[in-house]
């Protein structure tokens, strides 16, 4: 039997960034283009089980105002803070989660930037230039990703999954 190792994820980000696509792209391998985005939903948490320290699935996920996010990243592992690329103001308000986050969150939270919705580059309003340039001088994970596509997907949470403390 592999061993697993269960961490807690957030996923903060403005609303209808696809925090909850990125989330069944990599638990389901599926895609919604006619979901409702959550409206106000800031942020949601997962239970992530680690195998084998290469494999991650996840358990349960949840849904929370953002009035109550620090009751929930408090206790976080790792946190998935996702932009639109094609919304410039969408990384000014991940730039925002950041700072609450290395404020509040414990300090050795492993934090990941991530880009979504790649499949539209080319209505891009945020270069990868800018925001790797920000995710290296903050010390973040940085990556894009489609959850459509699923492009990125796996590689941003598996990079996560390395940098996490495993112990038995
Ligand atoms: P959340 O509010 O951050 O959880 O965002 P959702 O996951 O609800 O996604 C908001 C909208 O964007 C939905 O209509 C999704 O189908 C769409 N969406 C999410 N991810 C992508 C993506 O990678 N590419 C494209 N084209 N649309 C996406």
């Amino acid at each position: 039997m592999s061993k697993q190792f269960q961490f807690k994820l957030v996923l903060l980000g403005e609303s209808a960034v696809g925090k909850s696509s990125l989330v069944l792209r990599f638990v389901k391998d599926q895609f919604d283009d006619y979901r409702e985005s959550t409206i106000g939903a800031a942020f949601l948490t997962q239970t992530v089980t680690l195998e084998d320290q290469t494999t991650v699935k996840d358990t349960a996920g949840q849904e929370r105002y953002k009035s109550l996010a620090p009751m929930y990243y408090r206790n976080a592992n790792c946190a998935v803070v996702v932009y639109d690329i094609t919304q410039a103001t969408s990384l000014d308000k991940a730039k925002t989660w950041i700072r609450e986050l290395q404020r509040q969150a414990d300090p050795s939270i492993v934090i990941a930037l991530c880009g979504n919705k790649l499949d539209l580059s080319a209505r891009r309003q945020v270069t990868e230039e800018e925001a790797s340039k920000y995710a290296d001088e903050q010390g973040l994970l940085w990556s894009e990703t489609s959850a459509k596509t699923g492009e990125g997907v796996n590689a941003i949470f598996n990079a996560i999954a390395k940098k996490l403390p495993l112990t038995a």
